[in-house]
């Protein structure tokens, strides 16, 4: 299912991130950036070693990536040439800010990849699978981050790539009702 947003073509697709080519990936990734299970296990597994080495320098120089920040490495062995590795929050409850913070991960993922010229790039779903973050709340935000940014910028595809048939029908559902809002 594609949709269009000025000059970018917003698409939802059910596979695996680690096979896109795009010129970027978004990895659900942690704050210590050394790997994990889920969607960030599977992008360490595909890209090699050279990535969770640049990941180390990174956390050398800063100690901790933030919740709502996102950093860029290079794709190592992935069809990608980059990857951004963004950290949601982890869901307790709906209190600590998680909104915000996931409105953040996507946020900074797209202000990193237009600092380093990204034309193209695929999002998981952040912070819906170990961090809990329900489904239909989180994709209404992560659409929402990704419409807005994507009329006032020069990206030409920006995906959305579900793990699951459920998921992908909850992130389409999102994207027609958020369509829906800024026809009106
Ligand atoms: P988080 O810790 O941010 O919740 P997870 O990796 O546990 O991250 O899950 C985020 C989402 O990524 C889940 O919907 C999960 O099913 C999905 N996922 C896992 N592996 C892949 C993959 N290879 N490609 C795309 N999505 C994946």
């Amino acid at each position: 299912m594609d949709f269009s947003v000025g000059s970018t073509k917003i698409s939802f697709l059910r596979g695996d991130i680690t096979d896109q080519d795009t010129e970027a990936i978004v990895n659900a990734a942690n704050s210590s950036l050394m790997g994990g299970g889920g969607v960030d296990g599977a992008i360490h597994r595909a890209g090699g070693p050279e990535i969770i080495e640049e990941c180390k320098r990174i956390i050398s120089e800063i100690g901790r990536l933030e919740t709502g920040k996102a950093v860029i490495t290079s794709g190592g062995n992935l069809k990608a040439r980059y990857v951004i590795h963004a950290v949601g929050p982890v869901w307790r409850g709906g209190r600590s800010k998680e909104d915000e913070l996931l409105r953040s991960a996507y946020a900074s993922s797209l202000d990193v990849a237009g600092r380093n010229g990204v034309k193209s790039l695929s999002f998981p779903s952040i912070s819906t699978g170990a961090y809990g973050f329900p489904i239909d709340a989180a994709s209404a935000i992560a659409v929402k981050s990704v419409f807005k940014t994507a009329e006032k910028s020069a990206f030409s595809e920006i995906r959305f790539v579900l793990f699951s048939d459920p998921d992908l029908d909850a992130y389409v559902a999102a994207a027609a009702a958020f369509k829906k809002t800024i026809v009106k």
